[in-house]
């Protein structure tokens, strides 16, 4: 058995003004003689001001970085040589990566980049030296600064790729051989077997809005086939798609950008639902959006419960999270010092502390906010950061990041408010 601290803190709401009287609803969940329970409500902020498409520019960098044009989209099973970048986190297809780096063997291997195809390959830390499969970044922007500046760029997570056979295994220059790996894509699961009778019945246009009239052609066409039409629709890319958004309904309603293609949802998913790291490694493995669909499902069932990953403090629930990013509730996001912080936004956390320095504004991810180191209530551990509203017009008037890496889930069973 273990032992969750809830904490009533006033200081640790979103916004103290408007969900004074649910902080102090807020019951001491200490006794855990249950596994199935309910938390009372935070309610959600609304009216919020802020611009989300803000922090995706990542204007901290400062301005004046060279924009890149055009997009190199390398051949599906192409064999190449990539430079690569060993980071501690995955980088997921469709994520964004903003870097500052100082070290001038990385700088120069990034700056041949610029002048190829402006691609690198970005693989993760991983036993015994690193994992085989990564993803290619793509440079889009970049500034080179002098001495302390660092060398800042922004790229986009591209396509997964299979390293082959490790080049220069050599500290800060590695390059490899390695296989582009093909998304695969499969139609509808009743393609082949399809009933050209029922052909006018089908609907081309939108599946989200008639789902009942599909499934009873479904159910028709399942007839002629061994297996019942329930079996075929866990295979349905689109079908498991809409489950998906049915579940991140919350973050759609908070101004949530969640893609509605399969394939860019599941890395969506991916990167910005909290989900293990050894987890998130497996997923960038799959060719296929049914295979990481289905296994990101049971992730999204039940309402997650997050701790602090040293002491197990409770710190967060997924239903609290709310996007402050146009690309999602998680934004990849680097400091002064190079760097880069996984963090997601939310909107009420507990048991969790300012560090006492006093708000700063020097290098806001979040134009318009102020930032206060915050750490883990008992084992005092750094988990992210309160950002406070600078101006008085600006809603959220405050909301919290928390960085990936200082939260672990807890497998407990909550009951999902439907
Ligand atoms: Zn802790």
């Amino acid at each position: 058995m273990f032992n969750i601290n809830y904490f009533i803190d006033e200081e640790m709401e979103y916004d103290s003004e408007e969900s004074d009287s649910a902080s102090r609803r807020i019951r001491d969940m200490s006794d855990d003689s249950s596994d199935s329970f309910n938390l009372d409500e935070i309610p959600v902020p609304i009216n919020n001001t802020f611009d989300v498409t803000l922090p995706a520019t990542h204007s901290y960098l400062g301005p004046n970085l060279e924009e890149l044009r055009g997009r190199t989209i390398l051949d599906d099973g192409i064999y190449m040589n990539l430079p690569l970048l060993i980071k501690q986190t995955v980088l997921f297809p469709g994520q964004t990566l903003p870097m500052t780096i100082f070290n001038l063997q990385i700088i120069n291997i990034l700056k041949n980049c610029i002048k190829n195809d402006r691609t690198f390959g970005c693989v993760c830390y991983g036993n015994p030296i690193i994992h085989q499969i990564g993803t290619t970044a793509e440079i889009y922007e970049y500034r080179e600064g002098s001495g302390r500046n660092g060398f800042h760029l922004k790229a986009k997570g591209r396509q997964r790729f299979k390293i082959l056979r490790i080049v220069t295994p050599e500290h800060h220059k590695i390059s490899a051989n390695v296989k582009v790996l093909p998304e695969i894509t499969l139609g509808p699961p009743f393609l082949d077997q399809r009933l050209t009778s029922l052909d006018h019945l089908r609907i081309h246009s939108d599946p989200e809005e008639n789902v009942k009239k599909q499934e009873r052609i479904e159910n028709l066409e399942a007839m002629i086939t061994p297996w019942p039409a329930w079996v075929y629709r866990q295979y349905d890319s689109t079908r498991l798609s809409m489950k998906i958004r049915q579940h991140l309904q919350f973050l759609e309603i908070r101004g949530g950008n969640v893609p509605k293609d399969p394939v860019g949802l599941s890395f969506w998913v991916a990167e910005n639902i909290l989900i293990d790291h050894d987890e998130r490694l497996e997923l960038l493995r799959y060719d296929c959006a049914i295979s990481r669909l289905q296994r990101e499902l049971k992730y999204l069932i039940e309402d997650k419960i997050y701790v602090c990953i040293q002491c197990e403090t409770f710190i967060g629930r997924q239903s609290h999270m709310f996007p402050m990013n146009k690309e999602g509730p998680q934004g990849t996001y680097v400091n002064p010092e190079g760097v880069i912080h996984e963090t997601i936004t939310f909107y009420h956390v507990q048991g969790v502390t300012l560090s006492g320095s006093s708000p700063s504004t020097e290098y806001s991810w979040f134009p318009g906010y102020a930032w206060t180191v915050a750490v883990c209530k008992r084992c005092r551990r750094h988990v992210g950061w309160k950002f406070t509203a600078t101006n008085s017009d600006l809603r959220p008037r405050a909301f919290w990041g928390v960085t990936r890496g200082s939260l672990k889930d807890k497998d407990l069973k909550i009951k999902k408010k439907e």
